[in-house]
This record gives C-alpha cells, sequence and structure tokens, in this order.
C-alpha cells in the first residue's frame, strides 16, 4: 500500500493525515512536537465561513471578494474560490467532529466581525477556538491511529528531502531529537505542513517551535518559496517576555475600539479616518496607523519620512505617543461568555483587568504569507512533494484577514491530501483503493517497525545509503571543528537584523544593510564553527537559517513598491503594472535568485 510522510500535526498535517488515511493509504505523521503543542492550538478568534446565520445577506461570493481584496489581489483567485466554496462544509464538518461553536438565541452557529470583512462571518468557540478543533481533530485522528493506518511521530525532526535521480521525491531523512538517530523514510510522497517561519525571529506571537528549519532546508536544496517578503504584523499585541501576547481581533470584533491621547482627549482614530469598518480594517492597516503614531517625530530625525508623505497633517502635528485597547465599554457577560481567554490573559501575564482599564498595544509579528510555493492543488515546485497550512504560500497574498488562517490550514491539508491521492492513484493505475484495508492493515506504530517496513522496498536503497552516509560525514566533520560558537546568540543576532529590517515600514538601506550584516554573521560566526551545546540538529542548520533569511531580505529589495504587509518608505505607491505579481525565489548553485510570476488567470 502506498504511503505518505507528513512533516507537522497542526491543522494542516493533521487534516492531509486524516484525508489520506480515510482512503486507505498509509500515513506517517512525524512532528518535532506532539499535537497538543502546534501553535494551532493557540487560535483563539474563529473561523471563516459565510454561513449567513445573521442574516446579512452573506455569501461565499463576499467571503471570496473580501479575501482577495484584503490580500491586495496577490492571492490565486482559483485556490481562494475553492477555499471560499468549501469553508461552509468544512465548518459543519468540525461540527459533525463534536466542536462545540458558540451558538445565538435561535441554536443557530453564531458569528462575529473579523477584520477586513463587512459581514459577521467568523465561527468560534469561546476564545478558545484553536484548543476545541485540536481536540475534535486527534480524536478522529485516533481512529485511523488505532487501525495502523497512521502512525504519529512526536519528537522527530524533518532532516532532508530525499529525490530520485530525475528530482522526484522518494520520501526523506528525520531525526530524532532525543537520541539524534538519523532515520530514512522512503515515502511515495512527503506533505510538508510545519507551520509559518516564527523561528527566524523572535518577538512573534506564535510558536518558536516553528524553528522555519523545515522551510530554509527545503529551499538550499532547491525548492522554490514565494512571497516571503510579506510578514504580517498584528496590530493588537502586548510585548511580555521577550514575546508578544497577542489580544486577538476578536476583542475588537466584539467592540472593542482603538484610541490615542491626543490634546488631552481620547482620540479614536481608526473610526475617525476609516468611518466604514473603523477598528475592524484589515490588519495591514491597522498596524500602519498604529505604528505612524507610535513612531512620530522620532523617526523624522534621522529619515526623510516627511517626504513621502506617509503622515497626514493631524498625525504630523502629534507627538510618538502610546495606543491603546479599550474593552471596558463592552457588557460583562459578552466579554465572559467571548473573550474568556484574552481577560484571562491580560489578568494572567499582564497583571491588567481589561473590565476596567484599557491595555497598552503595539503590532507584532504574527503571520507568514509567503513560504514554500505551491499551485492551488498544493503541489510544491518538486514532483510528489506537497505543501499546506502556513509554510506554503497560497490563499492570502500580500495580506490575510483574521480567521481565514485556520480555515485555509484544514482546507490547504485536504487539498494537498487528495492530490497526493490522485498522482498516487495515477502513477500505479490503481484505480480504486479498497477500503476494507483500513481492517487488514497493520496496527505497530513503533518508528523502527515502520521502518523495516519501508525497507522493505529495496528500490532507492542507494539513494537512501548516500544521503545517510553524507550526513553522517557531515556531522563527524562538523564536531571536529574548532572555531566554538553559541547557536542561541547566532539565532538572536539573526532575528534581532530580521526585525530591525523587516519592520512595517521598510527601505532599501536598511534591507541592505541587513543583507550585509547576515553575510558578516556568516562569515564570521557560522563558517566552520560548532556549538557543542547546541543539538547536531540546530548545528546542521544555522546556516540554511541565515540563506533563507538573506533571501526574505532580498525579496524586500526587490519589491519596489508598497503593497499590504510590505510597506516601503522609498516606494510608498502600489505599482500594479510591475509588481501584481507574486515574487518567487530559488537557491541554485549558491546563489538566490528572484523572479517575478503572473497571478493565475480567474476560470470562473
Ligand atoms: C496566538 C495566535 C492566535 C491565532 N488565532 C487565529 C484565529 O483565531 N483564526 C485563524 O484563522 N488563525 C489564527 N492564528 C493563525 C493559525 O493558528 C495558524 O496559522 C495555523 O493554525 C497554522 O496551522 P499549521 O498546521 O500550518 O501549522 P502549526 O499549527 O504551526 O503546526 C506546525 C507543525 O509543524 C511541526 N514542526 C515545525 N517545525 C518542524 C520541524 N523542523 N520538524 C518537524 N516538525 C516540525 C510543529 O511541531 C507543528 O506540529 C493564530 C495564530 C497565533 C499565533
Amino acid at each position: 500500500m502506498p504511503n505518505i510522510i507528513i512533516i507537522g500535526s497542526g491543522f494542516a498535517g493533521i487534516s492531509a493525515s486524516l484525508t489520506v488515511a480515510k482512503n486507505g493509504f498509509n500515513v506517517i505523521l512525524i512532528s518535532n512536537m506532539p499535537a497538543e503543542r502546534s501553535q494551532s492550538v493557540m487560535a483563539e478568534g474563529g473561523i471563516n465561513a459565510a454561513l449567513n446565520s445573521k442574516n446579512e445577506n452573506d455569501s461565499v461570493e463576499n467571503h471570496f471578494e473580501d479575501t482577495i481584496k484584503s490580500g491586495w489581489y496577490l492571492a490565486d483567485p482559483n485556490a481562494v474560490k475553492a477555499l471560499t466554496d468549501n469553508a461552509p462544509s468544512i465548518l459543519n464538518r468540525l461540527v459533525q467532529l463534536g466542536v462545540i461553536f458558540n451558538r445565538d438565541e435561535n441554536g443557530n452557529i453564531d458569528l462575529r466581525n473579523f477584520g477586513g470583512q463587512k459581514k459577521k462571518r467568523t465561527a468560534f468557540a469561546k476564545s478558545s477556538s484553536g484548543k476545541q478543533i485540536m481536540s475534535a481533530l486527534i480524536q478522529e485522528l485516533r481512529k485511523y491511529e488505532s487501525k495502523g493506518l497512521i502512525k504519529r511521530k512526536s519528537s522527530h525532526s524533518f532532516l532532508k528531502l530525499v529525490k530520485d535521480n530525475t528530482g522526484n521525491c522518494i520520501g526523506c531523512i528525520i531525526i530524532d531529537n532525543k537520541t539524534d538517530k538519523i532515520i530514512p523514510l522512503k515515502g511515495d510522497g512527503v506533505i510538508i505542513a510545519s507551520g509559518g517561519m516564527q523561528g527566524l525571529f523572535r518577538n512573534t506571537t506564535g510558536s518558536l517551535n516553528n524553528n522555519s528549519i523545515t522551510t530554509a532546508e527545503l529551499f538550499v536544496s532547491g525548492v522554490s518559496i514565494a512571497n516571503t517578503e510579506f510578514i504580517q504584523y498584528h496590530p493588537t499585541t502586548v510585548k511580555f517576555s521577550r514575546k508578544n501576547l497577542l489580544i486577538s481581533e476578536a476583542a475588537r470584533g466584539e467592540g472593542g475600539r482603538l484610541f490615542t491621547n491626543y490634546n488631552n482627549k481620547k482620540s479614536y482614530f481608526m473610526e475617525e479616518k476609516y468611518p466604514e469598518l473603523g477598528n475592524l480594517m484589515p490588519r495591514d492597516i491597522v498596524s500602519k496607523e498604529i505604528w505612524k503614531i507610535m513612531n512620530n517625530n522620532v523617526m523624522n530625525n534621522n529619515t526623510n519620512i516627511n517626504d513621502n508623505n506617509i503622515f497626514s497633517d493631524k498625525e504630523n502635528s502629534m507627538k510618538k505617543s502610546s495606543v491603546f485597547l479599550d474593552l471596558t465599554q463592552i457588557n460583562n457577560d459578552k466579554l465572559e461568555d467571548n473573550l474568556l481567554d484574552i481577560l484571562e490573559d491580560c489578568e494572567t501575564f499582564l497583571n491588567i483587568n481589561p473590565k476596567k482599564e484599557p491595555i497598552e498595544v503595539q503590532p507584532g509579528i504574527h503571520y507568514f504569507m509567503g513560504g514554500i510555493k505551491v499551485d492551488e492543488h498544493h503541489n510544491s515546485s518538486v514532483n510528489y512533494l506537497y505543501a499546506a497550512g502556513e509554510c506554503c504560500c497560497q490563499y492570502h497574498g500580500a495580506n490575510r484577514i483574521g480567521g481565514n488562517s485556520i480555515l485555509g490550514a484544514i482546507f490547504g491539508g485536504v487539498t494537498a491530501g487528495n492530490t497526493f491521492i490522485e498522482d498516487i492513484k495515477s502513477k500505479l493505475d490503481i484505480k480504486n483503493i479498497i477500503i476494507n484495508n483500513i481492517e487488514n492493515s497493520i496496527s505497530e506504530s513503533d518508528i523502527s517497525e515502520i521502518k523495516n517496513d519501508i525497507n522493505l522496498k529495496k528500490e532507492y536503497d542507494d539513494i537512501f545509503k548516500k544521503e545517510i552516509s553524507y550526513l553522517k560525514n557531515n556531522i563527524d566533520l562538523m564536531k571536529n571543528r574548532n572555531k566554538k560558537t553559541s547557536i542561541y546568540s547566532i539565532k538572536s543576532e539573526l532575528s534581532y537584523i530580521l526585525e530591525k529590517s523587516l519592520g512595517i515600514f521598510r527601505e532599501e538601506k536598511e534591507l541592505e544593510n541587513g543583507i550585509f550584516l547576515i553575510n558578516k554573521l556568516i562569515n564570521e560566526k557560522v563558517k566552520d564553527c560548532y556549538d557543542c551545546k547546541s543539538s547536531i540538529y540546530e548545528n546542521l542548520n544555522i546556516e540554511n537559517l541565515c540563506i533563507l533569511g538573506k533571501s526574505i531580505l532580498k525579496s524586500a529589495i526587490i519589491r519596489k513598491e508598497s503593497r499590504g504587509a510590505h510597506q516601503r518608505l522609498d516606494f510608498p505607491e502600489t505599482d500594479d503594472i510591475n509588481f501584481k505579481k507574486i515574487t518567487v525565489v530559488n537557491y541554485h548553485n549558491n546563489k538566490i535568485n528572484i523572479n517575478f510570476e503572473d497571478i493565475p488567470n480567474f476560470r470562473k
């Protein structure tokens, strides 16, 4: 029976696993942490679907339009159409699996407002939507685990993709995080679902366990990535313990208001400037407005910021000030019913009671619109390698709307799984996979048995042996290096450089300086160094992370326009003629190459 290897057990990885297993194929689900600790669990606000349960004449067409428009017309319209058309059935499926979404007084699934959307469209389970959805998906996953169709292995990390002589993916190599044992896994395909590039940065709302190493390794081995310059800053985060605590958009969806103090009065700047959507404008716009208030008059001293007219007259007259999110006007029952996690987080970590006092907020890195390049079927640039969820570049264009990410991860996982099934059926000329196989399939879940099982396929043995001996040789050489270093400090330096260059507003000088500093970092601290206090895995991959960081900076330099989450002080206008395109990046012969590709035509 054909088998697939899936890397990552967040919503994307689990959805792909269920799709493939339901069709009778074997799945090996690898992740460096158990599913229960994936970033997906952190989702609070909810998931979008045009259910129209509020009788606002919402429709899948409206959902499509909001997604495309908020993404600044950079998303693949055919992929978005499939996503938004399928959203209601995905939601219904989640209900069938036992997710307890909030209901309104008529018993319909309650919907809340979220940014960038004129209609109420976001279904939620109090403010712990991620936990609820994950519990239901894991319960379903266990059914297939007990039948031996899915073998879940956490505490293992992706190390290397393996391709045959024609460049087709034939599996991968993983490493046991506890023992450093290197394990070959042959597969008929590999789906990458390893989450966003949070690990390249420090000040993010997300999980640093998403270490970006999978994307970096794939990129360096020739897999295309796309649109990585589009990094979403969430408008309302609070700096906390060297990370950013998210105050979910749900807080504004339920009536929270942003204000700053201007001339001794509260100025509700979003409501004043954008009367239609106010506090619920798309995230790129809210973050930009908050940034301007927080940085006014300070930046003016050392950049030509004023020449670019990014400040209005009123903003020009403002001093640098703080921005607050006010939830005191929301009634207590609603706060406790719909935003309980936010109340608890504020009280536990910030010592703030949002029922009584406003929360001081600032934008923070939250989501990555770019990543591994995939087409609408979630094929990557390598045959039989697929990607889904936040690790890939799909659905969100230049800016993601809230509530579309869980949806994109689940739908993307299902789509990638289905694409694999179709590919493998035509490759092996299988007409129908007989579902009875579920009952007869093997039940062992030990990785060594998986290994033996897979090793029965002698084909490709030589390729795997060669890759393993190459890796082992590299590890021996690395361990003998004399120059000592600290991976922890290199990673801190790398994220500092990236955060400084890739802020909400960017300019060429700073981006070029970022590349200069990363090159210096590689030459002085990464090359020929070994850190015995860090894992083999981190040592093997630190240079790849630096290369991935450089490629993001290069993409940001070459996109000489402002669009969505990519705002250039030196190119403040949107340039549709030259840049309404996808930034595609490849690594070949130690060089980063960038091209722009047209957005696919909409088939309607
Ligand atoms: C605080 C917060 C709140 C959010 N709220 C919402 C919301 O309300 N609505 C919404 O739509 N979106 C929300 N999001 C975004 C959304 O949760 C994520 O984008 C989405 O869940 C990503 O799912 P995923 O399956 O792609 O990745 P993840 O859930 O991030 O899972 C990645 C998986 O890959 C594994 N992995 C990572 N690196 C490796 C490696 N090298 N080797 C092996 N395994 C690896 C991890 O262990 C994990 O299992 C929120 C995000 C955050 C941070």
